[in-house]
């Protein structure tokens, strides 16, 4: 009885390395769980599930495969891949999940996010994620051609690859009332996310109570998982 999670994988057909890395992961580890948590930004950029590239094809069908395996395998949102919708779900067997959501592991409830929405120091950022997670600018945004998509998408990667060299480490990370308040909104003291890129385990109280949050890392020169079994959780790197 295991449950894997993974996030921050950013997959492209410009890193062939992290993508083969991805799919033997899946081959030899996630074929023997029971679920497979992917917790946002699977992929570098997503501009709609009508994109033929034939990169998200192999993964898509990797995804599928799973499914056969009776391995329940669900997706939640990142940044960059929160335009992935219904048909992507249909052909790959995942189920989407809302961002956030509490899942029940193995008797332990855990709330889970993608994790940017705690980013809340970082101002431009919000209003940005606002913005694009508004489900009428995404309907809108989805109705262009895919050539106009391709280029608002290379665009904003820019924009945001110039914002993160520009604002300070700390305000890129999540701010830690944020978490607390979610925490106490969902009723639960263990949190699991991605988006940081800042792998750990962190320990605090909220008003005297014992709490944790679970942060995967990004998969750029290693892999990053999170195990869960009766047990309980074990961050992991999977070397390349
Ligand atoms: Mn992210």
């Amino acid at each position: 009885m295991t449950s894997l999670f993974i996030s921050d994988l950013h997959l492209d057909a410009e890193r062939p390395e992290v993508t083969k890395q991805f799919l033997e992961f899946l081959k030899q580890e996630a074929v023997n769980a029971d679920a497979l948590y992917i917790l946002g930004d699977l992929f570098e950029s997503w501009v709609g599930d009508d994109d033929p590239n034939p990169h998200y094809a192999t993964i898509k069908s990797a995804l599928r495969k799973l499914k056969g395996h009776r391995v329940k395998v669900f997706f939640m949102h990142g940044n960059r891949d929160f335009a992935i919708g219904e048909r992507f779900a249909n052909e790959t067997g995942v189920q989407l999940l809302p961002d956030p959501y509490v899942a029940d592991l193995y008797g332990e409830q855990v709330l889970l996010s993608h994790g940017d929405a705690y980013c809340t120091d970082d101002v431009k950022y919000q209003t940005i994620r606002k913005m694009t997670r508004d489900p009428k600018w995404l309907a809108n945004m989805l109705k262009k051609p895919l050539r106009e998509r391709l280029a608002f998408a290379a665009q904003a990667r820019a924009e945001s690859a110039k914002h993160g060299g520009t604002v300070n480490e700390k305000i890129m990370d999540v701010n830690q009332a944020a978490i607390e308040r979610a925490l106490l909104r969902a009723n639960v003291d263990t949190m699991l996310h991605g988006h940081t890129h800042r792998p750990g385990i962190h320990r605090f109280t909220i008003d005297g109570e014992p709490a944790v949050r679970i942060v995967l890392g990004d998969w750029f020169e290693q892999g990053s998982i999170v195990r869960w079994d009766k047990n309980g959780p074990r961050l992991e790197v999977l070397p390349r």
